[in-house]
């Protein structure tokens, strides 16, 4: 389920009726997700890249044993892909190759496979495959790469990058308790590592800002952690909706993000950049008290009603200067005085000095100030 706007109803439907439901008060200059995109091939361009995109499935082992979590949409199961002639294909480094243990040695990836088996009926293929398809075209290194699909038999498949540490929501919470129950601090992410979270979320936002995607749905729970520790953005599209206690559910179905949304938002329910930064700055907030669920044991009522008199999250008992004062600016009540992406990256990278280098070269901002730097 997607939740989408229509006048002032918010409703929840299927993809395929998502697509035809196509919201009428996001800003139009931005590609509402999982609605029309500003890629938009001929018919012929489209069945090329439909092609190309559609992965074989016998190249596909499903390790079905391996969740790795559930979703509205099915299961997300780890995988196996092999002879992949794109983009991974010899990757045998840490969580990404199974070097040796696939049927052409190196030449297999591990990958995550999410099955859509109780909607796929639904599913307005031809659509589906090309966000899928627009989807996978991201280059960032801070969004999690979306691989290909399985859509000719049931059920469909997507097949994304492996993010061996799951979402960032369940990391930093594990890794809290692993500190309760051992009391051992070098468990826990360091300052450095807070700061460097926040600045790979921040450039994956201005990638998809620049792509003029806006997100909607930003949340720990969206963000996935490799195995190196790199934080992607994980659910940026198709499907989404796995922590249902973090969504405000109006009716039976329809769920919404209450928590993460701009007060503009829960009164107009108009998205934008700057309703993405205000979610920023929540997830901010979950990362300095590592998983908690913004305004815990308060209903979404009362949340609602707090938004609307702009009160606030509390500062977290542990919480960083620098991270704080960044979450209270994405939180101004003006969302034009809120800051964009890649001021906030200039910040946390002056607060962090040299150990921002290795991040500078991956990174979407860097590259942007490459092509704007003068000569
Ligand atoms: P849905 O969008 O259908 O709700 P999600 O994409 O949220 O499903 O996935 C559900 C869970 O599966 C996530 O919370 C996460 O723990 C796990 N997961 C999703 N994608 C990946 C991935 N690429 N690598 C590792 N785990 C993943």
């Amino acid at each position: 389920k997607v939740y989408v706007c229509s006048g002032n109803n918010i409703n929840s439907c299927n993809i395929s009726q998502f697509f035809k439901f196509i919201p009428t008060q996001v800003n139009p200059e931005y590609t509402p997700i999982g609605s029309t995109c500003s890629w938009e091939p001929t018919n012929e361009q489209s069945s090329e890249n439909e092609k190309s995109f559609e992965t074989n499935r016998s190249k596909l082992t499903i390790l079905s044993q391996r969740i790795l979590g559930k979703g509205e949409f099915g299961i997300v199961c780890e995988g196996i892909l092999f002879d992949h002639g794109g983009f991974f294909t010899n990757d045998s480094t840490g969580g990404g190759g199974v070097g040796g243990g696939g049927r052409n040695g190196n030449n297999s990836v591990r990958v995550a496979v999410k099955q859509l088996h109780n909607s796929s009926k639904q599913i307005d293929k031809q659509r589906f495959m090309l966000e899928a398809r627009f989807m996978s075209t991201f280059d960032s290194n801070f969004l999690v790469k979306l691989i290909g699909v399985c859509t000719l038999q049931e059920p469909i498949l997507v097949i994304m990058e492996y993010m061996e540490n799951g979402d960032l929501k369940n990391y930093l919470q594990k890794k809290l308790q692993q500190y309760r129950l051992r009391q051992d601090m070098g468990s826990m992410p360091s300052y450095e590592d807070t700061v460097r979270m926040a600045i790979q979320i921040a450039d994956g936002m201005y990638y998809l800002h620049s792509k003029k995607v806006i997100h909607r749905d930003l949340a720990a729970r969206n963000c996935m952690v490799s195995h190196d520790l790199t934080v992607k953005i994980g659910d940026f599209g198709l499907t989404r909706n796995t922590y249902e206690k973090d969504y405000y559910r109006i009716t039976d179905q329809a769920l919404l993000p209450i928590r993460w949304m701009s007060p503009e938002v829960v009164r107009t329910m108009v998205f934008t950049t700057h309703s993405d930064v205000w979610s920023y700055g929540v997830v901010l907030w979950e990362i300095m008290t590592y998983g908690e669920q913004p305004y815990v044991g308060k209903t979404e009522m009362e949340v609602k009603h707090l938004l609307s008199n702009y009160v606030r999250l509390k500062r977290p008992i542990y919480y960083n200067h620098l991270t704080w004062e960044i979450a209270k600016k994405c939180w101004d009540k003006n969302p034009k005085n809120r800051p964009n992406f890649p001021s906030i990256i200039d910040t946390l990278l002056s607060h962090i000095g040299n150990n921002g280098t290795q991040f500078m070269n991956m990174s979407f901002y860097h590259q942007m100030k490459a092509q704007y730097q003068p000569e």
